[in-house]
């Protein structure tokens, strides 16, 4: 049974499927997201399959800012992916609020709902930036499916 679990979380690392949840702002973030789901820099490369569906997701992959409307629904599909888990912030907005963080309705970076692992700078981020930080979540990802499984076998 160990020994199934250990196969599926390594197909989990090399095959990681993504969530994507846009908080809001101006979508520009979002943009440079689905960029890198486009041929052009074919982040299909590294396994990665772009999926709708929470409880299907290793990555979740945010931006734009947290309000009081949508900070539930970003809790919420959170706690609905199996664990282990990894979250990347993208953009200013998503890593502090960026330039809406003093409007009356603004919560603040995603961080302040749940937990982040990558914080990927700019406004809007490259499509280069942005695999190099889903890239580096793939890393996280797979360090701490080996922590857990170490904790089992202690
Ligand atoms: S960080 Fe900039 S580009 Fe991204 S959503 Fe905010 S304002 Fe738009």
């Amino acid at each position: 049974m160990e020994a199934m679990r250990r196969f599926i979380n390594q197909l989990r690392a090399k095959s990681p499927w993504l969530l994507h949840f846009d908080c809001g702002s101006c979508n520009g973030c979002d943009i440079e997201i689905l960029a890198c789901l486009t041929p052009v820099y074919d982040v299909e490369r590294f396994g990665i399959i772009h999926v709708g569906n929470p409880f299907h997701a290793d990555l979740l992959l945010t931006s734009g800012t947290v309000n009081h409307r949508n900070k539930k629904v970003l809790a919420n599909l959170y706690s609905q992916m199996p664990s282990p888990k990894i979250v990347v912030a993208i953009g200013a907005c998503g890593l502090s609020g960026g330039i809406f963080r003093e409007a009356y309705n603004v919560v603040g970076g995603i961080d302040k709902i749940i937990p982040v692992d990558v914080y990927v700078p700019g406004c809007p981020p490259k499509p280069e930036a942005i695999i190099d930080g889903v890239v580096l979540g793939l890393g996280k990802l797979q360090a701490s499916q080996e922590r857990s499984r170490e904790r089992k076998e202690a």
